[in-house]
């Protein structure tokens, strides 16, 4: 049977060869699961995902949401697939069991998300954004918060949200103006209007917890004065039974481009003076906790479009083996030949092994970060936390902003592998490429990524971070090049990673320059540029395992699968890299012109 949302040879692949997960089981945290226990999962996940969450993909995309009243209403086939979805336990994979989670490393849970999230990331999104409210809660909030909220949260019962955003204040958070007042009580009476919230409202769960940004009354502008609080839609009593509704109203919904069921709302907190707010952690230190969520959903909307890409590209292989139409080139202009699957024509080849490049490229990097979750997690020093902790802050930025570019860029592919079929609605992709594009926008635009990489990923401990992260694609370079028939290959990631180490030190040292303003205009090419030595790093690693197979002698029904992965580095080494050391030599030259034209100079 045909593939549907992503490959399960290949998660296989980058689980157990690239990243031995099956190790994990020789820790402690993990003793209770083995390879089989995971198989079992990640199959399991497959089957609910196809069954019940991919037919609601188009549907819920079709039928949109109802908003009346302050209430909003999503798809009707969404409420049985989410009733499914708790039941089956799906929603809090990777937390502790005993606030209702399933325990699970982060890299086997990425497998499991691949299939669920692929099969209808909005379906579950409203499971899983609790999940996010969910760990701020665990890691600052007082015992009586967690008692109340944990468990609601992480097993779905209860939705989350992330309310930041408001009119004024989108990429510049600082600028927000919502308020909070202090009652006699502990609590704060919340005041303001929030917009673009993403599940803000819904008729999904009983009850949604709001962690609001707002800034106490006194204290000081800019995002020094902010602190969070925890709103819920409906109060909590003290013994966790429901209260009043704590005057959280939804004022309207956003009709989008895409994901389409994914509740987008305004909403007016305090608009009868009566919502309630209890702090979470310390006063004034709103950012910082809410960046600890916004990291982990950064991780996430990365995973989210390179969800979408594998999708897209499993849709477009299986449409180029069965659509038929045009001759064989080497058939010339005999009209007796035979039309031949679209696969065989060159130019739809480039298409399918330029998708397949990214998003292999892709799955092995985000599997790469969650394993760094797990390290840093799991490590027995201080020296080993900082090192995969430091890799996991570095790469962030790329995992959300570079997927989410080449995620669309995919999708768009898929659209063109389908011809006319792929820009009407009755075929999957058009559907891909609308969703997808939110994930460049929310969780702080790609350009505001691309500046977090510069002003700040780049620099940590004195650069040492970003070097050690060099040496790390060298020792896969030092591994390919073991094998003469990848030496070639490994020769030029070489040249990559090293060109990419002198275009750092150029940019940074622009960027602490008169020229910063120019430097910060590259800061996004800077970020492709990084992240296609990424994919050229693990292409090459994969096939590197892929060439120690072939030559131990493989099952036979693996063979096509490894001289897959040796082709597909060699497609993206041969002939995407060498626009990338191109792309390298505009950063190094700095060219001011996007700075330096004046405005009116724009025309228009
Ligand atoms: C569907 C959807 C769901 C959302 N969900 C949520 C949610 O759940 N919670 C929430 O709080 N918010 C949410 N948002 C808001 C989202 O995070 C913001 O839209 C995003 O951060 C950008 O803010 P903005 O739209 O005001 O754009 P602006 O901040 O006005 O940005 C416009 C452009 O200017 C650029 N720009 C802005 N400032 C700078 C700068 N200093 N340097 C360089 N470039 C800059 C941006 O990169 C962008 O290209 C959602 C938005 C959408 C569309």
């Amino acid at each position: 049977m045909a593939q549907v949302i992503a490959d399960r040879r290949d998660i296989d692949f980058v689980l157990y060869e690239q990243l031995k997960a099956e190790e994990l089981s020789q820790v402690d945290r993990y003793k209770d699961f083995n390879k089989k226990v995971f198989d079992m999962i990640i199959t399991e996940a497959r089957n609910f995902a196809v069954k019940e969450l991919l037919p609601t993909f188009a549907e819920g995309d079709r039928e949109g949401l109802r908003f009346a009243n302050g209430q909003v209403n999503v798809p009707e086939c969404f409420h049985r697939a989410y009733e499914l979805l708790l039941e089956g336990e799906w929603t809090s994979l990777m937390e502790d069991p005993a606030w209702g989670g399933q325990g699970m490393p982060t890299i086997v849970s990425q497998a499991v998300g691949e299939y669920l999230y692929g099969g209808n990331w909005a379906v579950m999104n409203y499971g899983g954004m609790g999940h996010g409210t969910g760990k701020m809660v665990e890691i600052f909030g007082t015992q009586q918060q967690k008692e109340l909220f944990l468990k609601k949260l992480y097993t779905a019962q209860w939705g989350g949200t992330m309310l930041l955003t408001e009119p004024q204040a989108g990429s510049d958070v600082g600028a927000l103006t919502t308020s909070a007042a202090r009652n006699p009580d502990g609590t704060f009476t919340i005041t303001g209007n929030k917009i673009f919230i993403t599940n803000g409202e819904h008729d999904l769960t009983e009850n949604i917890i709001h962690p609001v940004l707002a800034r106490i009354e006194g204290d000081s502008p800019g995002t020094k004065g902010i602190s969070i609080f925890l709103v819920p839609k409906i109060w909590v009593n003290a013994d966790g039974s429901l209260g009043d509704p704590n005057d959280v109203v939804c004022t309207g919904i956003e009709e989008k481009m895409g994901i389409h069921a994914s509740a987008t709302c305004s909403i007016a907190l305090g608009g009868k003076g009566q919502c309630r707010g209890l702090l979470l952690g310390e006063e004034c230190q709103g950012m910082k906790i809410m960046f600890y969520m916004m990291n982990e959903a950064r991780l996430g909307v990365g995973f989210q479009a390179f969800n979408y890409a594998s999708t897209a590209y499993l849709y477009a292989l299986n449409y180029a083996r069965e659509r038929i139409q045009g001759r064989d080139l080497a058939a010339g202009k005999d009209l007796e030949a035979p039309q031949v699957p679209i696969i065989q024509h060159p130019d739809v080849r480039r298409m399918l092994l330029g998708m397949k490049a990214y998003v292999d490229g892709m799955r092995s990097f985000v599997y790469y970060v969650g394993q760094c979750l797990d390290r840093e997690h799991l490590a027995t020093s201080e020296d080993e936390r900082a090192l995969y902790k430091g890799y996991a802050d570095l790469l962030t930025p790329l995992v959300k902003a570079y997927c989410a570019q080449r995620g669309f860029d995919v999708c768009v592919q898929a659209v063109q592998v389908y011809g006319g079929y792929g820009y009407v609605k009755e075929y999957p992709v058009e559907q891909l490429v609308r969703d997808c594009k939110i994930t460049s926008i929310y969780e702080g635009t790609d350009g505001i990524q691309a500046m977090d990489l510069l002003g700040r990923k780049l620099g940590m401990a004195k650069g040492q971070v970003f070097i050690n992260f060099l040496g790390e694609i060298q020792k896969i370079v030092a591994m390919a090049r073991q094998n003469n028939e990848l030496a070639g290959l490994a020769d030029e990631v070489e040249a990559a990673v090293n060109r990419l180490g002198e275009v750092a030190m150029s940019i940074g040292q622009n960027a602490m320059s008169s020229r910063f303003k120019s430097a910060f205009a590259f800061a996004f090419p800077f970020l492709e540029v990084m992240g296609d030595v990424i994919m050229a790093w693990m292409l090459l690693w994969r096939a590197a395992l892929a060439r120690q197979q072939l030559t131990a002698g493989p099952r036979k029904k693996d063979i096509d699968f490894y001289e897959g992965q040796i082709k597909t580095a060699e497609f993206f080494i041969h002939t995407i890299l060498p626009t990338t050391l191109g792309k390298m030599n505009g950063i190094v030259k700095c060219n001011g012109a996007a700075v330096e034209i004046s405005e009116a100079a724009f025309g228009g």
